[in-house]
């Protein structure tokens, strides 16, 4: 078992160093000359930078990219994925959920929050990875009594087969998915039990006007009158919220998970990003399902997003390369409650080596801006996490 990794010759903040990993944590930045360790990687011409975290996913789905395009949410769903889904097995969510792993680390993430089902094969999958993951345990209202009861168990008695790297969430789907009683029900089980609440909210102009016409107000309002908001929560989307609702969420502490790229290609709307940052909302990045993406490349979804609030806001200067970076980053890290997302000594050991002989990366006047809006996922050459690497060479 590696304890400890030094990683060579690496680019930290402009200088090229010694870094020291030691029990899954950087242990120092500067190592001194002579220092040993389990294993050392060269990393002459590389940087080392935080890695992805991917908020919003559902891996497995992986499986129905491409299958079903150029259409709106609800027809999406109902003509093509809900009854695709009904047809797969434990063993084809095995399989999606193992292309959607290999696709992350491939492109740098190494933690993702899922939300779907046979989630027991996903988990087994992350397991063998070595990556993080928030597995969502998938609440929707069409459950029947026993599937209802099977979860509640499932959330109240699991416990993590990788010693840290893997936690559940509670995840109902939507609030036209699941009824109010049991949306207060998931609310409490998430409480009760620490986990995080992980729900698609507020994603199309459909979903508001049915809302308003079923609740009499708007979904953010709605589950805040269900008293389901709080800092447990990690709400999908955000797409349709006024300035109330944005304060609303940031007074609750509720965490945004933007996922730019499925809401442009599905049209659902754009997100107000400028909004809610100003009213203080966390906002971390997703890219959704491979089904609407069509990828799970968060440095893409970074620069989609960046581009985006530029774009929707008329100023060049919204969501600078280090606003996009860090919702992609440490935001996502904070929001699940990892003590990692930045290179500092005493972090979780979660990295990425990047090479900067790449053209892309070619010249480097500003290392973030090539990152953010240059380069591609092959520029990585290494991914670390928890101190462990899942990827070296490109070769996982
Ligand atoms: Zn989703």
């Amino acid at each position: 078992m590696m304890d400890s990794l030094l990683v060579k010759n690496v680019l930290l903040d402009g200088a090229r160093t010694d870094i020291l990993i030691e029990n899954h944590r950087f242990r120092s930045l500067n190592a001194p000359e002579g220092t040993v360790a389990d294993e050392a990687i060269d990393a002459d011409g590389m940087a080392i930078l935080p890695p992805f975290y991917n908020t919003h996913t559902h891996a497995a789905m992986s499986l129905l990219r491409g299958y079903a395009d150029d259409m709106p949410l609800q027809k999406w769903l109902r003509d093509y994925i809900w009854p695709y889904e009904d047809k797969l097995t434990a063993a084809d969510i095995r399989e999606g959920s193992r292309l959607a792993v290999r696709e992350m680390v491939k492109t740098g993430t190494v933690f993702f929050s899922d939300m779907y089902f046979d989630i027991e094969e996903t988990i087994r999958i992350v397991q063998e990875t070595g990556m993080r993951a928030a597995i969502g345990v998938t609440f929707v209202e069409a459950h029947s009594k026993s599937q209802l009861a099977e979860k509640l168990d499932m959330l109240s008695h699991w416990s993590d087969p990788s010693g840290g790297l893997i936690t559940l969430t509670v995840a109902p789907h939507a609030i036209y998915t699941v009824g109010p009683d049991l949306l207060v029900r998931c609310s409490e089980t998430a409480c009760r039990l620490g986990l995080k609440l992980h729900i698609h909210l507020s994603e199309t102009q459909k979903e508001v006007e049915d809302c308003l016409r079923e609740q009499g107000t708007t979904p953010v309002r709605y589950l805040d009158r269900l008293g389901v908001l709080g800092p447990e929560v990690v709400a999908a989307h955000v797409v349709h919220v006024d300035d109330e609702e944005a304060e609303i969420l940031a007074a609750r502490g509720v965490t945004v998970a933007h996922c730019p790229c499925s809401n442009m290609k599905l049209a659902s709307g754009v997100f107000p990003y400028e909004r809610l940052r100003k009213a203080g909302c966390r906002i971390t990045l997703g890219t959704d399902g491979d089904s609407s993406n069509n990828n799970l490349d968060m440095r893409e979804e970074m620069k989609f997003a960046a581009l985006l609030a530029k774009v929707s806001s008329g100023d060049p200067a919204a969501m600078p390369a280090e606003e996009a970076f860090a919702i992609a980053t440490r935001n996502g890290a904070e929001a699940f409650g990892f003590d990692a997302g930045v290179i500092a000594v005493g972090k979780l050991a979660d990295a990425l080596l990047v090479r900067l002989d790449d053209e892309r990366m070619l010249p480097c006047h500003h290392l973030l801006s090539n990152w953010v809006y240059a380069a591609g996922s092959s520029c990585i050459d290494t991914v670390i996490c928890n101190g462990r690497i899942l990827m070296k060479n490109r070769i996982l």
